[in-house]
Parts: C-alpha cells; sequence; structure tokens
C-alpha cells in the first residue's frame, strides 16, 4: 500500500485557551492517527501535524466545524511543512508570554456534564458548590494576569490533590488544564456567617441558606462576579425589608429560578428568550410578567416585566433545589455603589443589608455585575453587557492602533483596542463617587494588563466634569482625542455593523454635552467614523436646575408648559400644577425667563420625562431614564392616531416640541386615557423621524440608518421605527452586541479616535 504522508503547520488565533481546545486538538489527532504537537506561541495556537492527506484533510475539516463550545476561532493560517518524523502528538506547556496572544474566555455557566455530576451521589464532587472543568466555570473573574494558568488565578492558593492533579494532567479528561479544577479535598468551600461576623455551626451551610430564606432572612451570597442579595422573591415582607434597607425602592429586582419550567409560572418565555435563558452566558433576562402571578407585588413594580435568570453557578443550583419559586438576586451592594467582591468588604458594606453571609474562600479579582439583555424587534438587545459576556472583543472591519477609551459619565464602561478587536469593559456604573471612581481605574489597569494593551491615544467625553474626562486629560505623554457623546453613539453602532459611514445617525438619549456646550439627546448626526454633521435636533428649551431637573422631571414639565403656552400655563387644568406648590412652579418660571442655572437642552430622554410628568405619571424619579421608562410601560396597545408636529427647515432642522405639548394637553383636558396620550405621544415621534428621516435622505443622498442610545431601549420606539424606516427603504442599522445606552459609547470615542489619528 501506498500512501502519501504529508505535514502542514496551522496557526489558530482566537479564544482557544481555558476552553478545551487543546485537548480537542489532541484527540482530533489521534482519531486520525497524526503525529506532531500543539502550543501557544505568540502568534496564537500553533499546531504541527503530520500523517496521511487525506487524514490530514479530514483534521483541517473538523478542527474548524467540531471546535468546543467556548472557542471562538477567528483566523487559521494553513502552511506546508516538511515532514520532521513525530513519534506521537502531543501538548506543549505554555511558556512566559508566548501565550498572550490568545484571547481570554468569559466567565461560564456550569456545564450539563458538572450538574449531572453536582447531583450525583455516587460522584465524588457531589454537592460540590465549586465543580467546574474545561467547558465552564469562572475565567475573567479569578484571572489577575497572563498567560492564564493557576498561578496567575485566584486558584493558586489551592494545591491540587492527587485525584485532581491526575485529571488535570490527562489529556484525555475533561478537566485537563482546567485551571480552577477543584474537589472537597483539596478546593475551596463555603462557610456561613451572621450579620455580626459568627460562623454558624452548621452542618451544611446551603441547606442552612436555603432554610434561613425560607423563613424570610436577606442573605449575601458570594458568587461569581460579586456578592449577590438574596431573598425569597414569593416572600412579600422579606421582599419589601430588602427594598428600604437598600434603598432601592423602585427599581426591578432580579430574580434567579431552577429552571424554565418554574419561570413559567410567573412570565411568558418566547423561544428566543429561552435560548437567552439557557445560553452559557447566563444574562438576566427580560420577560414579560404574567399575572397573576404568585410573587411578591415589590418585585417589580409599576412594571411589565421581570429581570430573571437561570442559576449559573453550582451555588446557585444547590440553593435552588430547595423548592423556591424564585429567589431575588439583586447586586450586593447600597444602590449606585459598586457590587462588593472581597469577604471583608462585603461584611462592612452589607451587614446592614443581610442577616446572614454565605461566603467562600476563592477570591474574585475583579468584580463582574450579571448582564441584562431583552429580545426587541428579532434580535438580543443589550441593556448591560457584563459578566459572561466581558471579555469577548467586539471584532472590528480594519486594524487599529492599541487605544483607550474612557467612556462617558453613567452606565460607564471603558474600551482597549488592538489590531482587530475592541475590548469594552464590564459594567462599571455611574462615575459619581469614588469607590466607583476607583473600580473604573482598577477596571483600566486590570485590563491594560490581561489583554496586553499599551495604548497610544486616549479618547474622552467632550463634557469637562466628567470624572472619565478628568481621568483621561491626566494622562501623561499620550495623545488626546476628545469625542462628542452622541457621534460616539453612532460609530459604536457603526463599528458593530463594520460600516465605514457616512450614515444618518440618530443619537437619542438623556444628556450628553453638545459642541455648543449645550445638553444634547435628540440629534440626528450625518456621520462618519471621523467627523459628523448635525442634520437636525429637538429645539432648545432650559433645564432648569440643571441636574435637578433630571430626578424632577416636574420642572422639565413646566419647562415644556412654559415653553408652549407662557404665563397661561398657570391656568391649565393638570395633575401636575395641582401636585406641586405653586410658588415652587412660578419659582422654576422665573428661573427659566431669567435664565438661571438653566442650560438648555435639546434632549429626547428628558422630553420623555416632561411628557411623563404632565400626564400625571410621577413627578420625581429616583433612577434616571424612570418617568420615560414608566410612560412606555403604559402603553398597552399601539395606535396610529399621532399629535401634530413641526420642524422648522435649514442646514439644521429644528424640531418643534408645541404642537405636541399643546396636543397632549389637551387629551388631557378632554380626559383621555393616560394610557392612549401616551401610545399617541409614542406614535408621533414614530412617524415624526421616519417622516424627517425621508426629507434628509433627500438632502444627503443617504439610505443607510444607525440608531443609537438609551432611548432606543425603549421597545415601542425601537421596534416602531425599524419597521417605518424599512417600510420607507431604509437600511436600518441597530446594536446587538453592546448596549444602545451609554455602555457603548466607549466602543465609538476609540473609532472615533482611530479615524481622527489617520488622518
Ligand atoms: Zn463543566
Ligand atoms: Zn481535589
Ligand atoms: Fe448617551
Amino acid at each position: 500500500m501506498t500512501y502519501d504522508y504529508v505535514a502542514k503547520k496551522l496557526n489558530i488565533n482566537g479564544i482557544v485557551q481555558g476552553v478545551g481546545f487543546r485537548p480537542f486538538v489532541y484527540k482530533l489527532a489521534s482519531q486520525y492517527e497524526i503525529k506532531g504537537d500543539v502550543s501557544n506561541t505568540s502568534s496564537g495556537v500553533v499546531i504541527h501535524i503530520e500523517g496521511i492527506r487525506d487524514n490530514i484533510e479530514s483534521f483541517c475539516r473538523d478542527l474548524a466545524e467540531k471546535s468546543p463550545p467556548l472557542a471562538h476561532i477567528t483566523d487559521t493560517s494553513i502552511y506546508p511543512e516538511t515532514v520532521k518524523g513525530f513519534k506521537k502528538f502531543s501538548i506543549e506547556q505554555s511558556i512566559g508570554q508566548a501565550a498572550c496572544s490568545t484571547l481570554i474566555s468569559p466567565d461560564v455557566s456550569i456545564c450539563d456534564d458538572c450538574l449531572r455530576e453536582l447531583f450525583d451521589p455516587d460522584d465524588r464532587r457531589f454537592q460540590y458548590p465549586f465543580i467546574n472543568c474545561t467547558n465552564c466555570g469562572p475565567r475573567y473573574t479569578i484571572i489577575s494576569d497572563i498567560p492564564y494558568d493557576r498561578p496567575k488565578t485566584s486558584m493558586k492558593h489551592f494545591k491540587m490533590c492527587k485525584m485532581c492533579q491526575d485529571e488535570y494532567d490527562d489529556p484525555e479528561n475533561r478537566r485537563f488544564h482546567a485551571q480552577p479544577n477543584a474537589c472537597k479535598e483539596c478546593g475551596p468551600h463555603v462557610t456561613l456567617y451572621d450579620n455580626s461576623g459568627k460562623k454558624l455551626d452548621a452542618r451544611n451551610s446551603v441547606e442552612k441558606t436555603a432554610e434561613l430564606l425560607k423563613q424570610g432572612y436577606t442573605v449575601a451570597i458570594k458568587g461569581l462576579g460579586g456578592f449577590h442579595l438574596a431573598v425569597d422573591a414569593a416572600n412579600n415582607d422579606a421582599v419589601a425589608t430588602l427594598r428600604s434597607r437598600k434603598h432601592r425602592e423602585e427599581k426591578p429586582l432580579a430574580i434567579m429560578s431552577c429552571d424554565i419550567k418554574h419561570i413559567r409560572k410567573y412570565a411568558y418565555v418566547q423561544p428566543e428568550e429561552e435560548e437567552l435563558l439557557k445560553s452559557f452566558h447566563r444574562p438576566i433576562v427580560i420577560l414579560k410578567k404574567k399575572e397573576p402571578n404568585s410573587l411578591s407585588k415589590q418585585v417589580s413594580p409599576r412594571n411589565r416585566y421581570f429581570g430573571v435568570m437561570l442559576p449559573y453557578t453550582p451555588l446557585h443550583y444547590l440553593l435552588l433545589s430547595h423548592n423556591f419559586t424564585a429567589l431575588i438576586m439583586t447586586s450586593g451592594n447600597m444602590s449606585e455603589e459598586p457590587i462588593c467582591i472581597d469577604n471583608e468588604d462585603a461584611f462592612e458594606r452589607l451587614s446592614k443589608i443581610a442577616d446572614y453571609f454565605l461566603i467562600h474562600n476563592r477570591d474574585i479579582y475583579l468584580r463582574s455585575d450579571d448582564s441584562i439583555v431583552k429580545y426587541t424587534a428579532g434580535d438580543t438587545r443589550f441593556i448591560r453587557r457584563s459578566r459572561g459576556y466581558i471579555p469577548v472583543p467586539v471584532f472590528l472591519k480594519k486594524k487599529v492602533a492599541q487605544i483607550l477609551a474612557c467612556g462617558g459619565g453613567l452606565k460607564s464602561t471603558i474600551c482597549l483596542t488592538k489590531g482587530n478587536n475592541a475590548f469594552i469593559s464590564q459594567h462599571i456604573g455611574d462615575l459619581d463617587n469614588q469607590e466607583t471612581y476607583e473600580f473604573y481605574q482598577l477596571t483600566i489597569r486590570h485590563m491594560k494588563r490581561i489583554l496586553d494593551i499599551d495604548p497610544v491615544i486616549v479618547a474622552h467625553d467632550l463634557h469637562p466634569d466628567y470624572l472619565s474626562t478628568i481621568y483621561a486629560l491626566e494622562q501623561q505623554n499620550i495623545k488626546k482625542v476628545p469625542v462628542q457623546h452622541h457621534h460616539a453613539h453612532i460609530v459604536s453602532c457603526m463599528a458593530e455593523n463594520r460600516l465605514d459611514g457616512p450614515v444618518i445617525g440618530l443619537s437619542f438619549d438623556g444628556t450628553g454635552y453638545g459642541t455648543d456646550g449645550s445638553i444634547w439627546g435628540g440629534e440626528i448626526l450625518i456621520s462618519e467614523d471621523k467627523r459628523f454633521e448635525r442634520a437636525a435636533h429637538l429645539s432648545y428649551v432650559p433645564m432648569p436646575g440643571s441636574e435637578t431637573a433630571i430626578k424632577e422631571p416636574w420642572r422639565m414639565a413646566v419647562s415644556y408648559l412654559y415653553d408652549a403656552f407662557g404665563e397661561e400655563l398657570y391656568s391649565l387644568d393638570l395633575p401636575v400644577l395641582k401636585e406641586i406648590d405653586e410658588n415652587k412652579i412660578r419659582f422654576i418660571v422665573e428661573m427659566i425667563s431669567k435664565q438661571i442655572n438653566s442650560p438648555s437642552t435639546s434632549s429626547l430622554g428628558r422630553f420623555f420625562d416632561g411628557i411623563a410628568a404632565i400626564i400625571g405619571i410621577r413627578n420625581y424619579v429616583v433612577f434616571e431614564g424612570q418617568a420615560a421608562m414608566e410612560l412606555e410601560m403604559l402603553v398597552e396597545k399601539n395606535t396610529n392616531k399621532t399629535y401634530d408636529f413641526e420642524w422648522i427647515s435649514g442646514d439644521m432642522h429644528k424640531i418643534l416640541l408645541q404642537p405636541i405639548v399643546c396636543g397632549v394637553v389637551n387629551d388631557m383636558s378632554k380626559g383621555v386615557h393616560p394610557s392612549d396620550i401616551s401610545s399617541k405621544f409614542h406614535a408621533t415621534v414614530i412617524k415624526l423621524f421616519s417622516e424627517l428621516c425621508d426629507v434628509i435622505r433627500k438632502e444627503s443622498g443617504l439610505n443607510r440608518i444607525a440608531l443609537s442610545g438609551g432611548v432606543f431601549q425603549n421597545s415601542i420606539i425601537l421596534s416602531g421605527l425599524m419597521e417605518k424606516l424599512e417600510e420607507k427603504g431604509f437600511q436600518v442599522f441597530t446594536h446587538t452586541q453592546v448596549s444602545a445606552n451609554d455602555g457603548g459609547i466607549s466602543l465609538g470615542q476609540a473609532m472615533v479616535a482611530a479615524a481622527a489619528c489617520n488622518g
């Protein structure tokens, strides 16, 4: 028998480390009787293979098609080699800097194999809360440096027992090189404490925790990316207590159920949502409530939705096996502070909220909140991209320099770029307190280290007072590129859709510093990555009291009413004018007319707030965008009816708000139900912008539209505008990889800076 014996070298890039890739290669090689080796090098994973030509071809095909679920190959190059006469196939250890170029995997929910072992009384890891394998377990949150090997993770403190080590060393084993591999004998363990720091003498800490939760106590539970605060979601008193202790009186609280069957007891689950819930990222998925349901009304008041997730760690599964419909699993923090990750810190900060603490001794190196997604308008929409998705990059159309983009002020993230990759950080939060700012700086340092990026450019917002801007300007010997907020939104949408521009960009949000010093937020920008032109915007109104007007939408209501009615506003019959003391209203009107502390704004988000207050939804909010969100929640059915609208044409079209405000007030005086007014208002916004886009298309010749900004988290606006624009023949691009809100702007900033530096 004659055969053709050949050799090849393969160079592979992507997420191929810590995800069972090398064992997969090893198995594939033995299946096809191939000799050679596999190693991590500075240019990715390199595989030398020698064997019969047909087998080599099958090997290469399978490598692409059958790679493990967590692996993500971004490119493969195959080169011919001379036959060296390898005697076997071997896995070479990763050495020093060599392994630094491969991408790090995000944290991954427990896999089916490990889950089976967890509940198998005959398995040596029966009920062990830290069971994991090459296909699952913590990654990003336990890494301190690269390469991703055990000594560079928080597992370095645990020396593997003989049995674990044998698994770790055996390429045929599911736990081959699983860095967090551990068992009851050698690995981390959980302990239960009360909030005075006294250890509870429980035979089984997890069972005892379940018992305490059943009794209505709040338990702080250390998880993967930080602490959760848990209570039984069906226990109304317990949920109410948690709310008041956490000072989180309005925002929906995330819940966790053991499986889809349990979730269906209180929420509708569409097939796409089920897929998201079960994905290894295990995000919180926004699901429509079933009414009535057995959960506490306090879980998600004044909202048609629940935020729900499935368990993602073995510990969660053990807890949820104690027959709860759902547990509240909200971030372990006081509202607006970063989530706790450290045991000592947790006792300090959470002992006034939690009655008990279920902690463990595996350190979390980088906190990571749960991700939040919603399935809307035919796709997954990120509200918060964090644990489970980070640090998977956005793969860019072209190579860019190493850039640090500092993000905005609210819902901050940062972005680091290298080659074709844009790495966006986990959700950091609102940069308005020292704790969050420290977390912000730590994240930058940490990501630079583990991604091996040394930026040559720093991009930042135009707002001079944002801590992110201040941070950027403090950096020495580095080129700085300021980027307008709404331009960054649009470019971030362009980047994830791999567009060069120009596009018609609809950039709608609550707040962002404009090039004229005003607060923008209802902008149509003709955008390229390098520059933009403002094609249209909402006409300016004053924001009486500046930032205070965000927390007190009644002030915006007064501003829009004064803009439309002048002094006649006092004679209008509106709830807001009765509920707020007349002297206060006169004072606000004076601020407006004398232009005292009343910056002008073209924000669409503020307009939603103002309308919400005018129709009596709420005068004060606890979190940004709350009134606008409740305005959306009020809509029961879509309508074709709209209010009159109008814009003044010019180089820059100016959208007038008076006709809409008058229409709303008129409906109020006729006693039209607020729910119908809200439907009509939403329909008006959709119709107005779709018609305006028509005009701008004629002027600019552009047919591509990018939608970005926090307002697009409003499902009615997003799906309504997409539908109307597509009907008109526009090509519409939206966010599906990063969030439309300010969590996405760091990506846009980086891309603007990259373009600016290319001349
Ligand atoms: Zn596993
Ligand atoms: Zn062990
Ligand atoms: Fe924004």
